[in-house]
């Protein structure tokens, strides 16, 4: 057979590969017009942080894995040049007083007016296995890797670190049996007559799951949900940060009490919570960082906002 067809053939062909180069070219521009802004924070390393903290096993408050996180924790500060404090008290819980530490760190700004980078790293008591990858874990693992990642982040005022001990009830959560750590802590700047320094709390919690889903909790301060939630539009996490309220209960509560303002961001949508399966197979590394890449350049902005409100 002839094939008078083959030459429109040829011609098909070369249209459809063009258009498909067209294609190619405008889905790339699309793409490269999302900014694609990259701070410093390592997904790798907050992924291995992470993997050493559920590595040590269940790390309720009081337990001997509670302190060897807490020497990992310090360890991993004074790396990063920071000299970490540890914050001991006695809580009243409902099973007796209980030794709890908070640990805190300061990387100073030319003024001394703090902005809280906070998170909890024990895990509830359970009577099963519960390492809390994600409740417990991202947090812990997250606020090392921040530390790490604000080396040369320069801000006015000075950045704290805070590792909460007792986020989590001994028994049932109730206004008594919950948040020890966050509430030693605003008891201790109250008496030490520098409460008042703090100008602004970030709390993070359960930002580790590989779904990530972050709503506005409705009793944060709104002027800091409003950075946050324009940093993270800014940066196309639109998905991990929705427009949708809900209400968490949090260690953000007792300063927000006092009257700091707070943010809780928490991904409460997670079916693994306070289960044996919240392992880390249900959590990634790449939350830890949209979740570092938010806060980082959001920070700045909080900073100004310090600065402006003396
Ligand atoms: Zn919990």
């Amino acid at each position: 057979m002839k094939q008078p067809g083959s030459k429109p053939t040829y011609t098909w062909w070369i249209l459809a590969l063009t258009g498909f180069l067209v294609a190619a070219v405008v889905y790339g521009v699309q793409r490269g017009g999302v900014p694609t802004r990259n701070s410093p924070f390592s997904e790798q390393r907050a992924a291995d942080d992470l993997r050493t903290l559920v590595g040590l096993g269940p790390r309720p408050a009081a337990s001997e894995a509670i302190a060897k996180a807490r020497s990992y924790i310090v360890a991993e500060l004074e790396k990063a040049g920071l000299k970490p404090q540890l914050d001991e008290f006695e809580a009243h819980t409902p099973r007796g007083l209980r030794k709890m530490v908070n640990i805190r760190a300061v990387r100073r700004g030319s003024k001394p007016a703090l902005i809280a980078l906070t998170g909890h790293y024990d895990t509830k008591i359970f009577d099963f296995s519960f390492v809390g990858a994600n409740d417990g874990g991202s947090s812990a693992a997250w606020l090392l890797e921040m530390a790490r990642s604000t080396a040369s982040l320069r801000l006015e005022n000075t950045l704290e670190f805070v590792f909460f001990d007792g986020e989590e009830a001994v028994l049932e959560w109730t206004d008594q049996d919950s948040v020890y750590g966050s509430r030693y802590d605003v008891d201790r700047r109250y008496r030490g007559g520098v409460l008042r320094d703090l100008k602004a709390l970030i709390l993070v919690d359960m930002i580790g799951d590989k779904d990530l889903n972050i709503k506005k909790e409705t009793q944060s301060t709104t002027w800091l949900k409003n950075i946050l939630w324009n940093t993270s539009q800014s940066l196309g996490y639109t998905k991990e940060f929705p427009n949708d309220d809900q209400e968490i209960s949090d260690d953000h509560v007792p300063y927000l009490r006092a009257g700091i303002p707070a943010v809780d961001l928490i991904d409460f949508d997670y079916p693994y919570w306070h289960t044996a399966a919240d392992t880390l197979d249900k959590t990634s590394g790449r939350s830890l960082k949209t979740v570092g890449d938010v806060v980082y350049f959001s920070l700045p902005e909080i900073d100004r906002r310090v600065s402006q409100a003396k």
